[in-house]
């Protein structure tokens, strides 16, 4: 099958996405061929798009990102995959043979670190075929349809930290960040026992879906100066846990600030920044316990899946855009928009 070709979004230079014709990689051992069905746009690709290049070392001829996907598997390569079987890929690379991999925690492999992902050190899925790791592509139930199969990842991120989080009955809950990931973390908290589910918020204007779904309780606006007594006088006196999903300075002061005594913040933002500043004081002297939490474990990816098919969660209900490949560029500088109410795209090639 060698010198085929196949439409793909190649990242040319800073904000600058274009749909040219390259060729099909060539499938080696261990690696199977997709047609690519959907690939959910995420905001981590927003980064590598302002900078124009992926985080892989060296060149990346015709770089393309994209890491959240499924599609047919079109050339099963000896793996246990078929010609035609739906597979959705895990964009976590892993060597499987450190200690990390062998516990069973692949998402922190020693050999390769938080941002070893399909789609930013190697070429991801925004083109019309994928060829990768056959280790890292699962079988897709019938019931998880193309558009729920890309949302998978920030799904499976959501998942983690609320585990991690170890939600309790009735416990109270903020969740600071109006994303995709924070949106889902609020129906997840609350299916999984939680009395009270805020969200704190600059603006209103990704918040249509998370209000349609109804799992948040109340939305606190960070603009007001009073935001951290309205938040205590509403809780009683703080929340249990809260999900830091923005990454800045600013933010996990609100989480600090907003736990009680002993409470947990769960820490899912990445900053472009190595360091902020944090409240060191109220994180020590009140026992506030800080949990970094990245992608899911090999189990949970599995596990996310079959909350889909399960019927806990419909992620299609956060999509708000289904888009072809020519629409990406556009995405992009919708995403960025400061106006803009776009929650979640997914591209179908
Ligand atoms: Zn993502
Ligand atoms: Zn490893």
């Amino acid at each position: 099958m060698q010198g085929q070709m196949m439409k793909a979004a190649v990242l040319t230079g800073p904000q600058c996405v274009e749909i040219t014709s390259i060729p099909i990689p060539e499938v080696r051992e261990g690696e199977i061929e997709i047609r690519v069905s959907a690939c959910g746009v995420c905001g981590s690709d927003i980064h590598m798009w302002k900078a124009g290049k992926g985080w892989g070392k060296g060149d990346m001829p015709n770089f393309t990102m994209g890491h959240e996907f499924c599609g047919v598997v079109t050339n099963p390569n000896g793996s246990d995959f078929k010609r035609g079987d739906r597979v959705v890929f895990w964009a976590n690379l892993y060597c499987g043979e450190c200690d990390m991999c062998r516990a069973g925690l692949e998402h922190l492999c020693r050999r390769v670190d938080g941002t070893n992902y399909i789609g930013f050190v190697c070429n991801g899925a925004y083109a019309e075929n994928f060829v990768g790791k056959a280790k890292n592509a699962y079988l897709l139930p019938d019931s998880v349809s193309d558009v729920a199969a890309g949302l998978i990842d920030p799904l499976m991120v959501a998942y983690h930290a609320v585990r991690k989080a170890n939600i309790k009955l009735n416990d109270k809950v903020l969740v600071v960040g109006t994303g995709i990931i924070g949106t889902m973390i609020g129906e997840l908290v609350k299916k999984s026992g939680a009395g009270y589910v805020a969200m704190s918020k600059r603006n209103d204007r990704k918040l249509s879906q998370a209000k349609k779904a109804g799992y948040f309780d109340a939305y606190f606006d960070s603009n007001q100066l009073d935001m951290h007594k309205q938040m205590k006088k509403a809780t009683g006196g703080g929340f249990d846990v809260a999900f830091e999903v923005v990454g800045a300075a600013e933010t996990l002061d609100t989480c600090i600030q907003a736990v009680k005594p002993g409470g947990r913040v769960v820490l899912i933002g990445n900053s472009m920044t190595e360091t902020i500043p944090v409240n060191i004081n109220r994180a020590v002297l009140q026992e506030v316990q800080l949990l970094g939490s990245v992608s899911c474990t090999r189990q949970e990816f599995s596990d996310t899946i079959s909350i889909i098919a399960n019927g806990l969660i419909n992620p299609e209900q956060y999509v708000t855009d289904i888009i072809p490949l020519e629409k990406l560029q556009e995405t992009f500088e919708r995403l960025i928009s400061t106006s803009d109410p776009i929650l979640k795209a997914v591209v179908k090639p």
